[in-house]
């Protein structure tokens, strides 16, 4: 079997095999082979040095946990240099897909609890955890100004800060602007302050 085909999540790839091993399917895959320029001398090279089988975690397939088996192939340069290929699935250094990162962001915000996320994903409630303060600290924190209406929604963390976060988003949008550590009145008195909004209190806090 060899063969391209645009699966969700695998557009780009050439999957070599499906295998269901104890409930848990693989997907073996390769990237097609092409020119790449060298990132030492800049010359192009297609001559292969060698292959190593990446294991990257996957979204779920079916209910089913799934992983993917890449073939990783590294290039070889005249000038000396060896390189991995370019792929569209998982970046350097990671255990998981590109398209797992996404979804686990965005779960790890919009999700119940981290616990309930981590079941649903295959990992830890602790990995979620750690997603979440990445979302926070990253693309959330850069906050600067307020718009004039935000939505408020609770969020059971569970996190040392307390038992539940608040998720500050945009009304219009629902996408999150910020993440506050704990619901209690002074920490979004302070937040509020801080961003310069007016405010009332409302009787749900
Ligand atoms: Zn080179």
């Amino acid at each position: 079997m060899n063969f391209t085909m645009n699966i969700p999540g695998l557009k780009g790839v050439i999957p070599t095999r499906f295998e269901d091993v104890g409930g848990v399917i693989r997907i073996y895959i390769e990237v097609e082979r092409k020119a790449h320029r060298c990132p030492r001398c800049q010359n192009r090279t297609s001559r292969v040095h060698d292959y190593r089988i990446q294991k990257i975690h996957h979204l779920k397939w079916f209910e089913r946990q799934t992983q993917i088996y890449y073939k990783r192939r590294r290039y070889a340069c005249s000038c000396g240099k060896r390189f991995s290929e370019k792929n569209p699935i998982v970046q350097r250094y990671q255990r998981t897909s590109i398209e797992w990162n996404q979804a686990i962001m965005i779960r790890a915000v919009k999700g119940k609890t981290f616990k309930e996320t981590g079941e649903n994903y295959g990992v830890s409630a602790t990995k979620i955890v750690r997603r979440f303060d990445q979302v926070a600290r990253s693309e959330i924190r850069t906050v600067e100004h307020l718009p004039s209406v935000i939505a408020i929604d609770e969020y059971k963390g569970d996190t040392r800060e307390g038992k539940y976060q608040l998720i500050i988003a945009d009304t219009v949008t629902r996408k999150p602007i910020d993440i506050l550590p704990n619901r209690y009145k002074k920490t979004i008195k302070h937040y509020l302050q801080k961003h310069g909004s007016r405010y009332r209190w409302s009787s749900w806090i």
